[in-house]
């Protein structure tokens, strides 16, 4: 199945995403049909392959330059996986990913080294991302001096100053090293260090999840600012719709190796289609008191099944608490159910 976010139109005040209006007329990545299988071996002397899991089954998207797309779902949905696959760290088995114009899937090593300068990455563990024995500045100059981006000392240090400043850092706090920072410094750093060869698109794989609510709250703010400053856009990973909302344009939802609902971020939270996506949304507290007693939540059953054995059907089966006799027989396609809006629900309606 192939599940595909794509529009033609400009969001903006409909998106949950502050900052300017995102221009979809040419996306900046775009990725179909996305599949990235793993073989499971066994035997001693000889291996052989006894089944293939699915990590990473049909998932298409673009990324607008300026935009956000928050790609959402369970611990083991696939989600790493297909962000890695994004950056060719992962061998797609299938599919496209387009990067700028220029198919990366089947490129060398040597020729994605000038793509990856247009493709920064930050972590979700600022304590283990960051070599504990460099100091802040040479952490936060390294791609400079990879991608050979600063012709003198003068202008390498000039840009880490720079850099550290941009990300709310004292350029005097160059010199120290990584568990002299606290846990939101050391996030900044790891933007720092993503930023600094000027990428077009940021993949911020589960960024702020390791932080205080206080501290998210102010690295999305800093993310906020330099999507403004620079146009970047972003492809930000969580297992938590809570944290992708206020930062992003689309939404895509991740369940078992498929997205099974993508939409704008507004409609996606205010009218979710998809039974899983009505799950998460209804675990997330609201600050109302009042609302907060009447909000009615749908405990899912069991755990996320193995991707070694997904569910016959749709592989939300076994824990939709809507299910009926088709949805473990037919795979249910991405549908366009709305404007700018697709769920693969057998049950789910136009609205
Ligand atoms: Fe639930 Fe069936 Fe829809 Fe899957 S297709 S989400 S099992 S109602």
């Amino acid at each position: 199945m192939t599940s595909t976010v794509s529009t033609s139109e400009k969001v903006g005040e409909s998106s949950g995403a502050r900052g300017q209006d995102v221009d979809r007329t040419t996306p900046l990545l775009s990725v179909r049909d996305l599949q990235v299988h793993f073989p499971l071996k066994r035997g001693f002397i000889v291996q052989r392959e006894v089944a293939r899991v699915k990590a990473v089954d049909g998932v298409s998207f673009d990324i607008y330059p300026g935009e956000t797309l928050g790609l959402v779902g369970e611990s083991g949905s696939g989600k790493t996986t297909a962000a890695k696959a994004v950056v060719q760290l992962n061998k797609p088995g299938n599919g496209s990913v387009k990067f700028e114009g220029q198919e990366l899937v089947g490129l060398s090593t040597s020729a994605m080294r000038p793509v990856r300068r247009k493709m920064g990455m930050v972590f979700q563990d600022p304590y283990g991302s960051l070599n504990p024995r460099m100091r802040a500045g040479d952490i936060v100059g390294e791609p400079l001096k990879v991608h050979g981006l600063a012709d003198t000392k003068e202008a390498y240090r000039e840009q880490v100053a720079s850099l550290m400043t941009t990300v709310g850092l004292s350029p005097a706090m160059a010199e120290r090293y990584p568990n002299e920072f606290s846990g939101g410094q050391r996030q900044r750093l790891g933007v720092a260090r993503a930023i600094a060869a000027r990428p077009s698109l940021l993949i911020l794989d589960e960024s702020v999840s390791a932080l205080d609510v206080s501290i998210q709250a102010q690295i999305l703010n800093l993310l906020q600012d330099l999507q403004e400053k620079y146009n970047l856009a972003y492809l930000f990973i969580a297992h938590d719709l809570s944290v992708v909302r206020h930062i992003s344009h689309r939404v895509a939802v991740m369940y078992l190796g498929k997205i099974v609902e993508t939409a704008d971020a507004k409609d996606l939270y205010e009218r979710p289609l998809h039974p899983y996506t009505q799950a998460l949304l209804s675990a997330i507290p609201t600050p109302n008191p009042v609302h907060e007693r009447s909000r009615e939540r749908i405990i899912l059953r069991g755990d996320l099944p193995s991707p070694l054995a997904p569910p016959p059907g749709c592989s939300f089966s076994t824990r939709c608490p809507i299910a009926t006799d088709i949805c473990s027989q037919t795979v249910p396609e991405l549908k366009t159910l709305a404007p700018n809006q697709q769920a693969a629900c057998h049950l789910a309606t136009s609205v």
